[in-house]
């Protein structure tokens, strides 16, 4: 007797050998198979004859091998298996690549329906990979009847093998798996029942019924990340914090001693986080703002008014060079305040009075004091340094904080509780008074991200830039046009100024997923440009009188420090870069932005890049470079060129490119049909609704035992902390 727990390994056509196979597809039980859903079906219903078929598109048909072989092509190493197949009209051609394995399941004189795309060859059409079946009788014919699933493929994992496993198993189980999703709520949602779905997921009776049962399992997992956020929310909600007064008339002085006023968004920003920080209530907040908005300014009221009020705050950035950057920053901001700042980092460590700054020619630089690692670390404890400043991951192993009220964190959008709870450094037992959160992004969130993802997070929006920016002219520059920009580089570095030029990354093909049956590979990177490449070619070629950088991610993190310093002093004028400058580095005098490839970057990243330049008064410019005529590459360049701000660009980019464009799955480990959906506000609206009125009739899900065990195992899978 098989349960859903059995290991598929004591199915019978499974064993040992095919076991291990099925554990790269993450399938290890029965349930593990039953939720192992087809990518899509393949149409066997409506056969043609060989003799009607449709050059160019998709046709089905069913005949008999004639003749099958495999051969290996002129000079590639690729087998080419070819079979003839007939029926009663006609004979086809079907081709497959590189499936020399084909000749062992299909031989001369079987049956089979195949499905594919129909092209025109050298002397003939002919069937290009198609998906085939093999049926031994008329009968078995019809009971393969019309929509066959296909699975994503992995070696020695057929569709067919998987159908073949899969059917009995739903035969048996499919009665026994356990409706996790409570009876009103399928009602209400008009859901298949789960024995139903699954049958109809597999082996569905119609699309319409395919569509049905997808739309409740993509219910079911966005049901299962909205009871998980919101549970966290809840669970937020029942610690302590300090309550931090908002001190009115110091907020006035800060505001007074900057040398622009804040605009209203700002203000209302700063507002929203002051007031959410007088509770006794942990803050969780993320604070939203285009590139260049002043997210860094709000940030540093909140840490000021903490501060004063007798608590630390720690703010936390990217990487090094930005933590180095946010400490010049901040010190120069809270100089009048006295307040003592310290960066944390890797290499050097440094601990700065705000009585020793001094006016330098090109601005205030803090004097700093060199101590050593321990030392911060120990003040740190004892509450005699009043804002920490460092990497993301040096704060979150090593430090704690004496008497810490709140984090700032900088573009890393997820933080836990657990996180937030090891900072404080209290002993297991003592009140904990968790610190308040403040995370900054300028990546925009679309909506159905905030109400998922970041569903547990309070939003507060900066949508509104400093008064006076230039607008950054954006143009789309065609190969015939590449010598004349050219041309404008030299000139804008002869004023001064410096010039990024970003090349995409070779980006490594899905193994895995959405690739076709096939496995051909999606996608053409080989024209990618390598950054090291165009380096060469720029510093040599083009522009053998200037001087020009090259930054990667792989570079050490002071080799890359030195290079910014560089760009920055003029001591390098181009700086040829891969997607590293992406977030946050500061460079007031780039003032053009080009960026090679530009169809391959999503359209929000494209907007970050072109957020490092125009960052001071004078005119800036952002040239995409594009070999692609692909309309719809055109249009998404297009979208960038008019769209000023990333928040329109983030839904257009979504409703072009889907969710791939929201950085995908890894990112989160969200489930294929929850991630597919994101596209779906109206569902995701609905299992937002659903999962609170199930967590008001039942805050811990006690009342739902099945449900509360699978948001558990569901959160194992989330990175959502
Ligand atoms: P981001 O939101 O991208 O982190 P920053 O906080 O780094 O932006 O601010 C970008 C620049 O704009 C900084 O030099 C900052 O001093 C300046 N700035 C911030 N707020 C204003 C404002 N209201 N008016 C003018 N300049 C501002
Ligand atoms: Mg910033």
């Amino acid at each position: 007797m098989t349960s859903l727990d059995t290991p598929v390994q004591y199915l019978k056509g499974v064993g040992a050998v095919f076991a291990k196979k099925l554990s790269k597809l993450n399938i290890k039980t029965v349930s593990d198979l039953l939720y192992h859903f087809p990518l899509r079906y393949e149409d066997f219903s409506n056969p043609v004859d060989i003799d009607r078929i449709k050059v160019g598109q998709q046709n089905c048909l069913r005949g008999r091998i004639k003749e099958i072989t495999n051969s290996t092509a002129w000079k590639k190493r690729i087998t080419v298996t070819e079979a003839l197949i007939e029926d009663e009209t006609a004979a086809i051609r079907a081709v497959w690549f590189n499936q020399p394995f084909l000749v062992k399941n299909l031989k001369e004189g079987d049956m089979v329906c195949v499905a594919g795309l129909v092209k025109i060859g050298k002397n003939d059409i002919f069937l290009s990979n198609p998906v085939y079946e093999k049926v031994s009788s008329e009968k078995e014919l019809d009971n393969l009847g019309h929509l066959v699933p296909i699975y994503a493929q992995t070696p020695g994992i057929s569709s067919r093998w998987l159908r073949y496993i899969i059917r009995p198993v739903l035969d048996r189980q499919s009665k026994e798996a356990e409706e996790i999703l409570p009876d009103e709520i399928l009602k209400q949602n008009e859901l298949l029942p789960l024995g139903h779905a699954l049958w109809q997921m597999h082996f569905p009776d119609s699309p319409a019924l395919a569509e049905k049962a997808k739309t409740r399992f993509a219910f079911e997992e966005l049901f299962l990340v909205e009871l998980s956020v919101l549970q966290a929310r809840l669970k937020i909600a029942q610690q302590k914090a300090p309550a931090v007064l908002l001190k009115a008339d110091l907020m006035k002085k800060f505001t007074d001693s900057l040398c622009f006023s804040l605009t209203d968004a700002q203000k209302k920003c700063a507002w929203q986080i002051l007031k959410d920080m007088e509770r006794p209530c942990p803050m969780s907040r993320l604070l939203e703002g285009d590139v260049g908005s002043g997210k860094t300014v709000v940030a540093v009221m909140a840490a000021l008014n903490a501060i004063k009020n007798g608590y630390q705050a720690g703010f936390m950035a990217p990487t090094e060079i930005l933590a180095k950057q946010h400490f010049y920053q901040t010190a120069k901001l809270l100089r009048p305040f006295k307040i003592k700042i310290a960066l944390l980092t890797g290499k050097e460590d440094q601990i700065i009075s705000q009585k020793l700054g001094y006016q330098t020619k090109d601005g205030f630089r803090p004097e700093t004091i060199e101590i050593s690692r321990n030392k911060i670390l120990e003040k740190t404890k004892k509450g005699e340094i009043d804002l920490l400043i460092g990497t993301h991951a040096l704060i979150q192993d090593k430090v704690k904080f004496g008497k810490l009220g709140l984090v700032v964190i900088d573009e890393q959008h997820r933080f836990g509780v657990e996180q937030r709870a090891r900072l404080c450094g209290k002993e297991k037992g003592g009140q904990m008074l968790l610190p308040h959160l403040l995370s900054m992004t300028a990546t925009p969130i679309p909506r159905t991200l905030a109400l998922t993802v970041y569903g547990d997070l309070d939003l507060s929006l900066i949508d509104q830039m400093p008064e006076g920016r230039k607008e950054i002219i954006t143009r789309i520059i065609p190969p015939e046009e590449r010598k004349a920009a050219y041309q404008f580089i030299k000139k804008e570095v002869k004023n001064d100024n410096r010039v990024f030029v970003i090349c995409p990354r070779i980006e490594e093909s899905e193994t895995n997923g959405e690739q076709d049956v096939q496995g051909q590979k999606r996608g053409n990177w080989s024209e990618a440009k390598a950054v090291k490449t165009e380096y060469e070619k720029l510093s040599k070629e083009i522009f053998p009188d200037l001087k020009v950088g090259i930054l990667h991610g792989k570079m050490k993190s002071l080799e890359k420090e030195k290079t910014m310093r560089q760009f920055r002093d003029g001591k390098i004028q181009i700086l040829v870069s891969t997607s590293v400058v992406e977030v946050g580095v500061d460079i007031p005098k780039a003032t053009l932005m080009m960026i090679e490839g530009a169809e391959r970057f999503g359209l929000a990243q494209l907007h970050q890049f072109r957020g490092r330049v125009g960052r001071a008064d004078q005119q800036s410019y952002c040239f995409l470079f594009t070999d692609s005529d692909s309309p719809n590459a055109k249009k998404r360049l297009q979208a960038v060129v008019k769209a000023k701000n990333g928040f329109e660009l983030a839904e257009k980019d979504l409703a072009i490119r889907g969710p791939g464009s929201l950085g995908g799955k890894k990112q989160w480990g969200l489930p294929d049909l929850a991630m597919a959906n994101l596209t779906n506000l109206a569902l995701v609206e609905k299992t937002r609704q659903s999962a609170k009125e199930i967590l008001q009739q039942s805050p811990s899900l006690k009342k739902y035992p099945l449900l509360k065990e699978r948001v558990k195992t569901f959160e194992k899978q989330l990175h959502l902390e």
